[in-house]
């Protein structure tokens, strides 16, 4: 069955690519993006099935009009995929509110957002998606690292939340976790702090490092990363959580042994805390 996508962020990268592998097996498409002279090629080779409009997920209205022209163009919206968003490396204390404030009002509220402008025509549309970008960086946090952590599981707490609402109504949530891919992530969508505290020398100059290292050089090929997606988005039952990449899985994995350990060793402790008597 044909599907009707919206995609935020396809100016680069993992929604670049997306797009391009949807519109290229003939799917229509509502191509976004902050600026849409990104956008112009993709439309001109699918003038029948690509549409293009600027979408900032900060910006209140853009999303709402994005989703207008799905239903407009192509008469409803079958998958969401909020993909835009960018990184912050720092330590927490060495982070600056109007640093790190940014990501979170695209990570973080411009997802929200963009769902909620785009719910009521998914809701109508049995079968239909919604594909979150979280990231490894999702599901486990680690020095250096902590803000974009927490915006991204902000975006896994919100995911699982919105899944259990939609579940009855038939649309589904993705939470897609990549690991290191290969786009511009390391590279102008990683804002750094300021400021270095020397106290922190252990821990997150590895991370500012890291950056330096392996932009460009990523062991995850997108091209690969969106064949995952497409084959999950079309599956009967999509799974919630779809870690992306070797490394992705090594963090679950990890995640959840330390997890388990962690509430096992204070099992009997910790849940000797109700009353008593029962009323
Ligand atoms: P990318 O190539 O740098 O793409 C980031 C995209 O986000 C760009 O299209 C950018 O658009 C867009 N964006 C930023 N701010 C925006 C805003 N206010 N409104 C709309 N679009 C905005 O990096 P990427 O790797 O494809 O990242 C895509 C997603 O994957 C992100 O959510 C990221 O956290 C996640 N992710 C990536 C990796 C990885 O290794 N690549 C790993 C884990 C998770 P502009 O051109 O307008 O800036």
């Amino acid at each position: 069955m044909v599907k009707t996508w919206l995609i935020t962020g396809c100016s680069s990268g993992l929604g670049r690519e997306l797009a391009e592998a949807v519109a290229a097996r003939g799917d229509r498409l509502v191509a976004t993006a902050r600026s849409t002279d990104s956008l112009q090629s993709l439309c001109e080779r699918y003038p029948e099935t690509v549409r293009s409009v600027a979408l900032d997920v900060t910006r209140a209205g853009d999303a709402a009009k994005a989703v207008a022209l799905a239903e407009g163009a192509f008469g409803g919206l079958d998958v969401l995929v909020n993909n835009a968003g960018f990184g912050f490396i720092g330590a927490i204390e060495e982070g600056q509110p109007d640093e790190y404030r940014p990501m979170f009002e695209v990570n973080v509220f411009g997802l929200i957002e963009t769902t909620r402008a785009a719910l009521p025509a998914l809701r109508k549309r049995a079968g239909a998606r919604i594909v979150n970008l979280s990231s490894g960086a999702g599901i486990a946090g680690s020095a250096g690292f902590g803000f974009y952590n927490a915006s991204k599981f902000a975006v896994e707490g919100l995911s699982e939340a919105l899944a259990e609402e939609l579940r009855p109504l038939g649309v589904s949530v993705i939470i897609v976790e990549p690991g290191p891919f290969r786009t511009a992530f390391l590279g102008r969508s990683m804002i750094a702090a300021g400021r270095e505290i020397a106290a922190y020398a252990e821990t997150v100059p590895a991370r500012r490092h890291y950056r330096e290292t392996n932009n460009g050089r990523q062991a995850g090929d997108p091209a690969k990363a969106v064949a995952v997606m497409l084959q999950a988005v079309d599956a009967e039952h999509p799974p919630l959580h779809l870690p992306i990449g070797p490394r992705a899985h090594a963090i679950a994995e990890q995640k959840l042994d330390c997890f388990r350990a962690d509430i096992a060793a204070w099992r009997d402790i910790s849940i000797a805390t109700d009353f008593d008597t029962h009323n």
